[in-house]
């Protein structure tokens, strides 16, 4: 009796183990699967594309950011170095702005610009000595305030020493106000002649981005020469000036020598500080890591992009 429920049990068991085979055929794929196998589609499209067209779909896709970052630097080569092809990698730079894609778009460009740019960098050296050159004499004229304002509330009856000291304060900053406008006008006239497309969409495309400047590698950048982003006191994220001033000035951005945050935690005296930070602004052989940092942070790389 006992042999035979066993014996009538193990084919009900068989029966219904290939029920759940059968059954399991024709389940239609989890959202992990159709996910994976869209992936593995836009992986191998990509890795067999000819043009920038063939980027399109998977990059308008729902595929997460960091798979899209990948296709971008997976494409073979000759999708961005076919020269008639250019209009095109435009064409797909426009697309991806316009679908508010303006990381990957900028990733393009990157691409672009490494396999066709001249080899010739002082276009871009020359824009940021500009650009440390701006911020310095922001950086300047906050520490010159702060320093005024600290004589004019110690004291209601100045002496003399200190009378000078604050006008000697004030005419730094008039000086400074200057020396801005014509850094600011030499910057526009130096952007606007650009001569590498994909360099100067990317540039007109980062600078949209008020956070541009707060990439990893900036970041990064400023942190290694003791500025403020290796510590707390976010000084780089905020407005630089202590008075409000008229549009158009640039307030905010990462420590130069003059930064007054800076020269307190060093303990440096500020006073007879001069410019030297543009003269540190080196490029190493063609393609070294620091010379494409700062091609990346000062070109292409927005704020999120490491
Ligand atoms: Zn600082
Ligand atoms: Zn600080
Ligand atoms: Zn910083």
């Amino acid at each position: 009796m006992g042999n035979r429920n066993t014996s009538m049990k193990l084919p009900s068991s068989a029966k219904s183990d290939n029920s759940r085979a059968t059954q399991f055929q024709q389940t239609p794929p989890t959202y992990e699967e159709s996910t994976q196998n869209v992936m593995e589609k836009y992986k191998k499209q990509v890795q067999h594309a000819e043009t920038p067209e063939d980027l399109l779909e998977p990059l308008l896709s729902g595929m997460g950011i960091y798979e899209k970052r990948k296709l971008i630097e997976d494409a073979p080569d000759v999708v961005f170095k076919d020269m008639d092809l250019t209009q095109k990698t435009l064409n797909l730079e426009t697309q991806l702005e316009d679908a508010n894609y303006d990381e990957l778009a900028q990733r393009v460009a990157y691409r672009y610009h490494l396999l066709n740019a001249a080899s010739n960098r002082n276009w871009y050296k020359e824009l940021i000595k500009l650009d440390v050159t701006l911020r310095w004499i922001i950086q300047r004229r906050t520490w010159c305030e702060q320093k005024a304002k600290a004589l004019q509330t110690c004291q209601r009856d100045m002496s003399s020493p200190d009378l000078s000291r604050l006008e000697a304060y004030e005419e730094q900053i008039k000086s400074l106000n200057s020396r801005y406008w014509v850094t600011h006008r030499k910057q526009w006239i130096e952007s606007d002649k650009l001569r590498s497309i994909s360099a100067k969409r990317a540039l007109t495309r980062q600078r949209k981005h008020t956070d541009w400047y707060l990439s990893g590698v900036l970041r990064e950048d400023c942190a290694k020469r003791g500025g403020c982003c290796g510590r707390s006191c976010g000084c780089c994220e905020r407005t630089r000036m202590t008075k409000v001033y008229t549009d158009g000035v640039r307030d905010r951005g990462h420590c130069t020598t003059a930064c007054s945050c800076c020269l307190e935690t060093h303990g440096i005296d500020g006073e007879h500080l001069e410019m030297k930070d543009v003269d540190e602004v080196h490029f190493g052989p063609l393609r070294d890591d620091h010379t494409l940092r700062l091609l990346k942070g000062y070109i292409f790389y927005l704020n999120g992009m490491e």
